[in-house]
């Protein structure tokens, strides 16, 4: 999924983001516009400074600090890594995480695909973090809507947002509103039981869906639909999604990007799974791939791998293959140099019925490489089309400085820019691409960031009410938050539920009956 690695994040970002002042930070009650805060944090700094050069960092730490209160926005793999490294680096810090879903663990819960079981192995790890005495999980609330951030400062020593990115990129062309134009991330947070969609019902009566973009998520998406429903039934997909996919009528799956073999974003493993997806065949153009053997010789190993298989299934079969392809009744196929300009209608205008897409033409070297429309267009019939092109994170505070362009919270190694005190970690810090190894490490560095700080006196002294603050005021606001404990509850009733059918859960989608189960 990265096509950059999140180590030139930083450098990168300090080379083009001047925030001070700049139109990136809007809202207007950050720290540094008030007079008093800005003199505060300069002289802090100055005697952490000062102290440094004697050799004094440790003198400045006070009583608070050796028990700081943190809290952290989103219980994703970013949250929860942050945490981890908190705590075990701290042996006083406390923790609490913050989520506005009833359950934790993001996208591992709502994302991974539920043929992927051995990614969601992380959740070991972070149930440890959570079970630890230092560390609450308060689910069921929604910051910067039931509580604000600088309600979280107030009572917090360091408040560090984790909270993703949950906005899709609008494809922005006519025809997008149709019936059977969905984004790829609903059809996932669909057949993942994520709340919020389940009521989605995709119409999969159609023959041939198209996929916009070439990420891992357009081959998961890809990849579910093809997949035979039988070989789903032991996973943790919903029951729901299952029935509707047992139905389906897809037959063919068309992945579509704007720009060539040498730019797809998705991994060789993702691709693999593609190719020996049961009861399925690919549709390769061998003439997408003219002269690309020489091409990749200079090319990154990873890139290169990717290539050569991608060629290598282009090619004529041999027999034995040759032969699955024959009986396969689906089929997958990579379409390059296609950017989508406009849904088709059908005749009576009610639903989609294909996809306009205008033929490009790279332009430029490297990383800089555009797709630039060439003035050919190709019609594509299909009834369903996923958008899969990219995430966004979303502001959700008008305190805390946020690049719209970027759609990321402006930091420099996690800290937020001009904010002290405040942290960001996971694909909110650096956007939406990276596993959730890539995320591991920039949350970790993100908690180093802040353990430095806090040993060099850089933020806020004096006692800082922690939850206790926060309980009284989600209380007085009608809001019960949900324990770890209580998710214990849930996670036990899922798991008995899947016991029946094989399945490791069956996961519970209605917010309502959660709630009931704990006794609300
Ligand atoms: C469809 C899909 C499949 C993926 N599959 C894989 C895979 O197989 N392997 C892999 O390694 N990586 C995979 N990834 C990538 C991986 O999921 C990410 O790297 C990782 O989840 C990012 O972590 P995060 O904590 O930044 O965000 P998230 O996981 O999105 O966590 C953010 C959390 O914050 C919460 N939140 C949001 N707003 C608020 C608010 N206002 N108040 C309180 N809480 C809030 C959210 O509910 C969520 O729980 C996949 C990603 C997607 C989209």
């Amino acid at each position: 999924m990265a096509t950059h690695s999140w180590l030139h994040w930083p450098a990168w970002f300090r080379t083009r983001s001047p925030l001070a002042g700049s139109p990136l930070t809007f809202g207007g009650s950050d720290d540094l516009r008030d007079p008093a805060e800005a003199k505060a944090w300069k002289n802090r700094r100055r005697r952490v400074q000062v102290s440094m050069k004697l050799g004094k960092s440790q003198l400045l730490f006070s009583t608070q600090e050796q028990t700081p209160q943190i809290c952290v926005v989103g219980s994703g793999p970013a949250g929860f890594y942050t945490a981890q490294h908190l705590l075990k680096h701290h042996s006083q810090a406390r923790v609490d995480i913050y989520e506005k879903q009833l359950v934790p663990f993001g996208l591992v819960r709502f994302g991974v695909a539920p043929d992927h079981p051995e990614v969601k192995n992380v959740i070991n790890t972070f149930t440890q973090t959570a079970r630890s005495d230092r560390c609450a999980f308060r689910g069921n609330v929604v910051v910067g809507g039931d509580v604000t951030v600088p309600e979280l400062r107030e009572a917090y020593h360091a408040v560090v947002l984790s909270y993703g990115a949950e906005d899709h990129r609008a494809l922005g062309i006519p025809g997008e509103e149709l019936p059977g134009v969905l984004p790829a991330r609903a059809f996932v947070g669909w057949y993942n039981g994520l709340p919020e969609n389940r009521e989605l019902a995709p119409d999969l009566s159609c023959d041939t869906a198209v996929i916009l973009g070439q990420g891992n998520v357009a081959l998961d998406v890809a990849r579910i639909l093809l997949t035979p429903p039988e070989h789903l039934e032991k996973t943790d997909i919903t029951a729901a999604s299952l029935g509707v996919l047992r139905q389906s009528q897809v037959k063919t799956v068309w992945i579509v990007g704007r720009r060539g073999p040498l730019q797809v974003a998705f991994t060789i493993k993702e691709l693999r799974e593609m190719i020996q997806l049961p009861g399925t065949r690919p549709l390769l153009d061998p003439a997408d791939f003219l002269g690309l053997q020489e091409r990749i010789k200079e090319a990154p190993r990873p890139r290169r791998r990717l290539t050569e298989l991608l060629l290598q299934t282009a090619e004529k079969p041999g027999l034995e293959e040759a032969a699955r392809q024959a009986s396969a009744s689906r089929a997958w196929g990579l379409r390059f140099f296609r950017s989508p300009q406009q849904v088709l209608s059908s005749p009576d205008g009610q639903r989609t019925a294909g996809i306009r897409l205008a033929v490009t033409k790279l332009e430029g070297v490297g990383e800089a490489t555009r797709a630039v429309p060439t003035g050919d267009v190709e019609d594509l019939p299909c009834g369903l089309v996923l958008s899969s092109v990219g995430y966004k994170s979303r502001p959700i505070d008008p305190s805390v400085p946020f690049d719209p362009k970027l759609g990321v919270i402006p930091n420099i190694e996690g800290r937020v820019m001009d904010v002290p005190g405040l942290y960001c970690s996971g694909w909110v810090k650096r956007g939406p691409t990276g596993v959730i190894g890539t995320t591991m490490n920039d949350s970790f560095l993100t908690g180093q960031a802040l353990l430095q700080d806090l040993q060099r006196g850089l933020l806020p002294t004096g006692p800082r009410p922690g939850y206790s603050a926060i309980e009284a005021l989600l209380s007085s606001r009608g809001v019960q938050p949900v324990s770890f404990s209580d998710w214990e509850k849930l996670d036990a009733e899922e798991v008995s539920r899947g016991q029946g059918s094989g399945k490791p859960r069956e996961k519970l989608v209605d917010p309502q009956e959660m709630l009931r189960l704990l006794g609300r």
